[in-house]
């Protein structure tokens, strides 16, 4: 029974009558009352609003007399969403910032502060999970057991992943730590912020390695070394590296990293998809260049449907090269109103960034991790290894005699020829196209060892820089044309006039290269030609 009965008063009676009620509980009574007997419209509003208020403003003073300091991080996150009283949430960041002043908790209450006081953003945070609009369809990611996705995480730092071999860095992972540096040095002028580079390490004896990667510009080291983690194993490695980034740990009070980089190496591609899969993001595979912006966009997915733009800040660009390298695609990582998606990963091409020049004088913080392995995850047992021959060192010849898919026609002999004109040099190597290695050319055996990767050169493979480089039957795409533009002189031989090749020629033969490179060796034997060497 309500403590009054609304239908022994007016409208205008019953509204003095509630309007001294405080009480959410005993409005509520009144509301049913009313519903039940006359449901009159005015009074319902009347009495819902007074609902609305005293609630609101029983959970503000929960909020108000809280201490953030007594909540883990995700319990804060959880508190928060209910606070939309700017001036609560101001005393919540004072009495963060007093008390435990964790990163994390003074970005949640800061985010929520801007949240509430921007009416749209807030209203876009209340979309619909597509799981919830959509109930009729298959959601197969949506019970995925592994996955930990969170909604309004904490996020920082660049985390990379620095791949070893035999014991040291590869240069990719150096090349990494650089760009890294480079990137978060920006990235903290221009946010006013403090987030850090942190080297990730798995292997073996790998503590060992945490000086280098200080010195090419990590500010944290975290590796985490077993014998069972002496090789590569994808299981383990991706288990152990997603361990590590959402693991609760002292040196970081976030939920998971804002970045993350990984070298597209054979390993490093096997890797990455795997912990971002696991971490609940993407991955943009192969990428060349990377760098941090604001962007706006309207896509639905992200904004939410709203209708209005969103602006996402601190985005990572990942450029990678698109149709054999004619286009260069963006690929950007953001969050959905309902789902984070991070860290914003990317794994790196080899050579894509300059190596830094090691600084002995930086310091870091070193962390050894213990997260647990899990035997499950060695299930595969690596019985027997050999390590495979140096390959072909390309850098140091006088000459490289480069051929490429020109030789299509009849591709045994063009590599004899290019072989001949090779060997016509006192000091030359014979390298080729990434358009010899991804063709199926049916080489006949002699020839076949120079088709192989190790003799590429370009973006993915090797950088020379002779006195002379002759391009046969190279149409000069970009890759290919910075492993080889440092040159002392580029001979082009093509039979198209209109080849790329030829804007970055010193000499353009317009002509067939079986018939051009048997003549050119033919009068360097025969003492009859000096090629240009040395000039520019
Ligand atoms: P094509 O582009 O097919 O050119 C063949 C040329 O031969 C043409 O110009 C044609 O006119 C000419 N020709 C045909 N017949 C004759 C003849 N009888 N005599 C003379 N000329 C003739 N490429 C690299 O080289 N190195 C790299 O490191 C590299 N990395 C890459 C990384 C990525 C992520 C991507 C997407 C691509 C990469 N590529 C790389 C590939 C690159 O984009 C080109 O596809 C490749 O360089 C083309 O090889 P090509 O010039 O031999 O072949």
């Amino acid at each position: 029974m309500a403590e009054i009965d609304p239908g022994e008063y007016d409208v205008a009676e019953l509204t003095a009558k509630i309007k001294e009620i405080e009480n959410p509980d005993v409005l509520r009574e009144i509301l049913a009352a009313e519903e039940a007997g006359e449901d009159r419209g005015p009074v319902k509003t009347v009495i819902e609003s007074r609902i609305e208020k005293f609630t609101e403003e029983a959970e503000a003073v929960d909020a108000a007399d809280l201490d953030p300091g007594d909540l883990t991080l995700a319990e804060l996150g959880n508190v928060l969403t209910d606070v939309d009283d700017p001036e609560v949430l101001e005393g919540l960041l004072e009495r963060e910032e007093a008390g435990e002043d964790r990163k994390g908790g003074v970005r949640l209450i800061e985010q929520r502060i801007d949240s509430v006081s921007g009416s749209e953003e807030a209203e876009a945070a209340e979309v619909e999970s597509p799981e919830e609009k959509y109930p009729e369809l298959d959601h197969p990611t949506a019970d995925k057991q592994y996955v930990g996705t969170l909604a309004g995480g904490v996020y920082e730092d660049m985390w990379v992943y620095c791949e070893t071999q035999v014991g040291d860095l590869i240069d990719v992972s150096r090349e990494m730590l650089g760009k890294a540096r480079e990137i978060m040095d920006g990235y903290n002028e221009r946010y006013d912020a403090d987030e850090r580079v942190v080297a990730v390490l798995i292997g073996d004896d790998v503590a060992s390695l945490a000086e280098e990667a200080v010195a090419c510009g990590a500010d944290v080291v975290v590796y985490r070394e077993d014998p069972e983690l002496e090789r590569f194993r994808h299981k383990a490695y991706a288990e152990v590296f997603a361990a590590l980034a959402r693991e609760d740990a002292e040196w970081r009070d976030y939920d998971e990293p804002r970045y993350a980089l990984f070298p597209a190496t054979n390993n490093g591609r096997d890797l990455s998809a795997q912990v971002q899969a696991e971490l609940d993001s993407g991955l943009a595979s192969d990428c060349s260049d990377l760098y941090v912006d604001d962007t706006v966009v309207s896509n639905p997915a992200k904004t939410g449907g709203s209708g209005q733009k969103r602006e996402f800040e601190r985005v990572l660009h990942m450029k990678r090269p698109d149709f054999s390298g004619f286009e260069y695609s963006t690929i950007l990582c953001l969050d959905s109103p309902t789902r984070d998606f991070h860290p914003q990963g990317a794994s790196v091409i080899p050579g894509s960034f300059d190596l830094p020049e090691p600084d002995a004088s930086r310091e870091g913080e070193v962390i050894e991790s213990d997260v647990d392995l899990d035997e499950d995850w060695f299930h595969v047992e690596v019985t027997e290894h050999d390590r495979l021959e140096g390959g072909i060192d390309l850098t140091g010849y006088d000459v490289i005699v480069a051929l490429g898919r020109g030789i299509g026609d009849d591709p045994t002999r063009g590599m004899e020829l290019g072989l001949e004109l090779r060997d016509a040099f006192d000091d030359a190597e014979l390298g080729i196209s990434r358009g010899i290695v991804t063709s199926s050319y049916d080489f006949e055996g002699h020839v076949a060892q120079y088709a192989r990767e190790e003799r590429q050169i370009g973006e993915t493979g090797q950088v020379v820089e002779p006195d002379l480089y002759v391009a046969a039957g190279i149409s000069g795409a970009v890759q290919h044309k910075v492993g080889m533009d440092e040159s002392g002189t580029i001979v082009a031989i093509n039979t198209d006039p209109d080849a790329d090749i030829r804007e970055f020629s010193d000499y353009f033969i317009e002509g067939d290269l079986f018939e051009v490179l048997p003549r050119l060796a033919e009068s360097l034997e025969a003492g009859e030609l000096t090629l240009p060497a040395g000039g520019d």
